[in-house]
């Protein structure tokens, strides 16, 4: 049996951060900051996983500052490249079925002819209901309107089992389409979630609602934050991991089916 080898010096971990960074085009996206002790110099990358910078220990924040600055058109042309993968079959065609996902589960919305237009299910069985004068746009508003209204639902059961856990409630709930991030609390604490989560399996919409609540607790992502989301949702990981491989695609996924034509 081989003799255990000891580590006589402490491997310093990976400090992690995620930051807002506004593109010369006006959109936001989360960055992720990676202070890294083995890092030799600055390393700004696009994936899969989103964007990232890598820095060496003792990096100075203006240096940092300047480096985004001169990097924001470059990681611009890469976001781009990137969110311009294939689309999704999610696109609206008059007159077709629509397949989309709902809480991770396939569902088709059956098109048919009727005197008003609504988004209808009756036993698994759903519909899309549009009158012969309708527009592609009036179908796709209402789409974006019944995702709403299924997230809103979503949030209500939800809401009531985690909030008595927090000293104070958010104040404003909206759901809309975010172009990078999954959520945010404001300073005031408003909460913004992004409408593609309730294309996700459920667990992982809870998680990022999770995710925000305990910003009311902890203003970024130390240990205490993580501890904070473990103590309510333990499978935090789990629901991360399955946004960064599949998260990218719900935003294409809702930006094709919700898209201006
Ligand atoms: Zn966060």
């Amino acid at each position: 049996m081989s003799p255990r080898v000891r580590r006589l010096v402490p491997r310093i971990g990976l400090q992690k951060q995620s930051r807002s960074l506004r593109l010369p085009d006006g959109r936001d996206i989360e960055l992720l900051q990676v202070i890294d002790p083995r890092a030799v110099r600055v390393k700004l990358s696009v994936s899969e996983r989103g964007a990232r910078l890598s820095l060496p220990l003792g990096t100075s924040d203006t240096f940092v500052q300047q480096f985004l600055e001169q990097h924001r058109a470059w990681l611009q042309t890469q976001w781009r490249k990137h969110q311009s993968a294939p689309a999704p079959d999610a696109a609206l065609c008059w007159g077709q079925d629509l397949c989309l996902p709902l809480r991770g589960e396939s569902i088709t919305l059956r098109w048919q002819s009727a005197s008003r237009l609504a988004v209808q299910c009756d036993e698994a069985d759903w519909r899309l209901l549009v009158p012969p004068a309708a527009t592609l746009a009036r179908v796709q508003k209402v789409i974006a309107e019944f995702l709403h209204s299924e997230a809103r639902t979503d949030l209500g059961r939800w809401l009531p089992h985690y909030l008595p856990g927090f000293a104070h409630a958010p104040g404003q709930v909206r759901i809309r389409p975010l172009s990078s991030l999954w959520g945010s609390l404001s300073g005031r604490n408003g909460l913004s979630l992004d409408l593609s989560l309730i294309l996700a399996p459920s667990r992982v919409f809870e998680y990022v609602l999770v995710h925000e609540l305990c910003h009311l607790v902890q203003r970024n992502h130390s240990p205490a934050f993580w501890h904070e989301v473990g103590q309510r949702l333990p499978d935090w990981r789990q629901q991360r991991q399955w946004l960064r491989s599949h998260g990218g695609m719900l935003k294409r996924q809702l930006g094709v089916l919700l898209e201006a034509r």
